[in-house]
Formats: C-alpha cells, sequence, structure tokens
C-alpha cells in the first residue's frame, strides 16, 4: 500500500509544479540585510528552528542571498556584528525557479545540488513594459519529497 503511494507519487511529480507546494514568501522567515547580529537577533534565528534563512535588502521580495545557521558559528552577539558583513563574508549564492516549473525537474536540479536544496520561487509578471519577475515564495527539497512519499515529514 505504501510502495503503491511513492509510485504514485513520484509519476505525479509530472503533474505538480513548484507553486503547488512552496511555503508563500508571507510565510517565510527572512531577515532585511541591514540586521545586526545582537543577542536578541541572534537569539530570534535560533528559535525560528530554520536552518536556512532568506536575507532581503529593501522589500521582502528583493531576496539577495541566503544565511545559514552554521555562518553563525563563530558569531560572538557582543559583538554586534552586522548580517550584511557576515553575507559579504560567506556570499551563499541564491537559487531560483519559475512557478510553473514540475517537481521532476525541481528534484533533479537538487540532486545536482551545487547550489544547495532551497529555491526561490519566481513568477513573471507581464505589465506594459518589460516583464518583471517577482518571488513569491521558496521551495526546498523536502516539499518535493513530501509530496513524492505523499505524507508529511516531521522536522526534528
Ligand atoms: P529546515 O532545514 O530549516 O528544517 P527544510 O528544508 O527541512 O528546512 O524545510 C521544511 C519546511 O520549512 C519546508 O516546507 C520549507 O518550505 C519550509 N522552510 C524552510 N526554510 C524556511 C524559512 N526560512 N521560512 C519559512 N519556511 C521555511
Amino acid at each position: 500500500k505504501e510502495e503503491v503511494n511513492i509510485i504514485s507519487g513520484a509519476l505525479d511529480l509530472r503533474k505538480k509544479t513548484v507553486k503547488d507546494v512552496m511555503t508563500k514568501l508571507k510565510d517565510c522567515y527572512m531577515l532585511p540585510i541591514n540586521s545586526v547580529l545582537d543577542f536578541e537577533t541572534m537569539t530570534e534565528i535560533v528559535k525560528s528552528g530554520y536552518s536556512r534563512i532568506p536575507v532581503y535588502e529593501g522589500t521582502r521580495t528583493n531576496i539577495v542571498t541566503v544565511l545559514f545557521i552554521k555562518d553563525l558559528a563563530f558569531v560572538d552577539p557582543d559583538d554586534n556584528t552586522p548580517l550584511r558583513t557576515l553575507c559579504q563574508y560567506y556570499q551563499n549564492p541564491c537559487n531560483f525557479v519559475f512557478e510553473d516549473a514540475t517537481l521532476d525537474v525541481m528534484l533533479k536540479q537538487f540532486k545536482e545540488g551545487h547550489k544547495g536544496h532551497m529555491a526561490f520561487v519566481q513568477r513573471i509578471e507581464e505589465g506594459d513594459g518589460d516583464p518583471v519577475y517577482e518571488t513569491v515564495g521558496l521551495v526546498t527539497l523536502e516539499d518535493v519529497i513530501e509530496e513524492m512519499i505523499q505524507a508529511e515529514i516531521v522536522d526534528e
């Protein structure tokens, strides 16, 4: 029974898109790049429980890099390090994907692995002028795998 579910889940990867499984931008835990890594902010980051945190400049749709929790290992909260300094040091790249990309394509991209297991989902806004890309959410390998096994993965 479970095997049948997994196989049908795997077959469905070609029908579902990243938009169907993403975490919407409004629900994402993110940090503005002008944050200061003081005790309060670092406590909040750890409490959020996420291992990767998108960092934006100005507006939340303008994601410029990703902070990994492990990047905080050598940060002393008493130093009040600007987040920007840490981001410039690590320069973690962002991975972008269009909202209509199917999950089999997304899985393949995650498996190749050079850009990590998180991607930012973009929509093309067709206006009067040039089309503009708008970031609408994020998707991780876990979101794709949950769809494949048709079950929730309970985080540790
Ligand atoms: P983590 O390693 O932080 O637990 P996962 O890749 O296991 O993240 O993803 C778990 C779920 O949390 C997924 O549904 C993913 O879309 C969502 N998620 C991951 N990072 C964030 C974040 N910074 N803010 C909100 N949701 C997130």
